[in-house]
């Protein structure tokens, strides 16, 4: 049969199973509720300027390795679907960049000039002339430290999912939804079935791919995955023009312009559980900022607001690995800020690493074993 099962619709599982998929594989993907509904969705489709540059850290690598796919990708899922990601490359303008907590993407001014990412300091006229409509107090030039990377891109994530359903289902993917996996039927080293509310499915190899729940699956097998949710608020405000052209970043807020006049504002960093609401204060903070730095928003009228779950790991990094203990499970999970951005890279090593083929890059930090002292085994009794 050679049946290939991966859990959990999002950016990372389709895209795992998309590559799976292209290389032939039969392939089933079991989602909870609708594909790319959340994190997926929520998150704003930054796509970060990244080379591949073999001297680099292992996150690094994953980076330059993702930015290129998701060129490529773009292209492919057009030509095979016809949906447009919305995939090009619109430039980020950081001011002052300030390093966020447990983000291991470097993006300061020195950072990304050493990996040869081209990334240019602003005098106030190229910022003028870059952004026109950008409100500029004399503090921001004080010390210079407005910088522009052009080559940085972004996707219409919801579109960008819909587009790798639409291929999958083209390939001959099963994709069933409404499927929420409860449990787990184990022989020995091997994972045999897995039991959901839309009945049980056999497969020979799986991949948990389920986010901020991911843990929730491998505790069932006895592996305590240290991936929490961090809660993103989001707020979509609604122009008849685009007014910027660049995402812009200050501090860990930022405004991502689409083509169509519509701006993202986001977000909050929440260690709140799995409460997925928004908050008047924090939408009225992201408003504020929205406002202050690109004064023609003051018209715009609020389209919606949501939030979503980052699935964070304790230093960051996302998981790729073998699950412990069994010879035909993996897991693809913990990518926090990034895992739109890392999908296409996640989902072409991680078939490299199941397949045993040669690896784009080292795959040493991205084991569960780094965080040895969080993965204590769970007692056999919990399936
Ligand atoms: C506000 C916000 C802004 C962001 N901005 C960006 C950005 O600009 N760029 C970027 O690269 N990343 C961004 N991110 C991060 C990014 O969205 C996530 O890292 C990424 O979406 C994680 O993808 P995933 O597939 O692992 O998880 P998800 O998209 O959450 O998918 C997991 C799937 O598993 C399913 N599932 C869960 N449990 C089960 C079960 N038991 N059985 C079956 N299915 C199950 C869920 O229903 C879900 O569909 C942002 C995130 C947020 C919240």
């Amino acid at each position: 049969m050679n049946q290939f099962a991966v859990i959990g619709g999002g950016a990372v599982g389709l895209s795992i199973a998309y590559e799976f998929a292209r290389s032939g594989c039969k392939v089933v993907v079991i989602e909870r509720g609708l594909c790319g509904q959340e994190a997926s969705w929520a998150g704003g489709g930054i796509l970060p300027a990244a080379v591949f540059d073999p001297k680099d850290h292992a996150y690094e690598k994953l980076a330059g390795l993702s930015a290129k796919l998701h060129r490529q990708w773009a292209e492919e899922l057009k030509a095979a679907t016809g949906i447009d990601t919305g995939y090009h490359r619109c430039g980020e303008i950081f001011f002052k960049h300030e390093a966020i907590s447990g983000d291991p993407l470097t993006r300061d001014l020195p950072s990304l000039s050493a990996r040869g990412i081209r990334a240019e300091l602003l005098s106030a006229k190229a910022l003028k002339h870059l952004e026109p409509n950008l409100a500029i107090a004399p503090a921001d030039l004080d010390d210079l430290q407005v910088y522009h990377t052009p080559n940085s891109a972004q996707i219409r994530n919801p579109r960008h999912l819909q587009a790798l359903k639409a291929a999958l289902l083209q390939m001959g993917v099963s994709v069933i939804e409404q499927a929420e996996v409860q449990s787990f039927e184990v022989k020995g080293d091997y994972l045999h079935a897995v039991q959901t509310t839309a009945g049980r499915f056999v497969a020979d190899r799986f991949c948990l791919a389920a986010g901020a729940w991911t843990s929730h699956l491998t505790n069932r097998l006895d592996c305590a995955l240290p991936v929490k949710p961090i809660r993103g608020q989001m707020a979509l405000l609604q122009m008849e023009e685009p007014l910027l052209r660049n995402v812009v970043h200050q501090g860990g807020h930022y405004l991502i312009p689409r083509l169509d006049g519509r701006m993202l504002v986001g977000s909050t960093l929440e260690d709140v559980g799995f409460e997925k609401k928004t908050t008047d204060a924090a939408i009225a903070q992201l408003l504020q900022f929205a406002k202050t730095r690109l004064p023609l928003l003051r018209d715009a009228s609020v389209e919606k607001c949501w939030a979503g779950f980052r699935p964070a790991s304790p230093d960051g990094y996302p998981f790729i690995d073998a699950l412990p203990g069994f010879a035909n499970a993996w897991v693809a999970a913990g990518h926090f800020r990034w895992g739109l951005f890392l999908s296409t890279g996640t989902a072409v090593l991680m078939k490299q690493l199941i397949q045993g083929e040669d690896l784009s890059l080292p795959l040493d930090d991205f084991r569960l074993t780094r965080n040895a002292e969080s993965m204590m085994p769970l007692g056999r009794s919990d399936r």
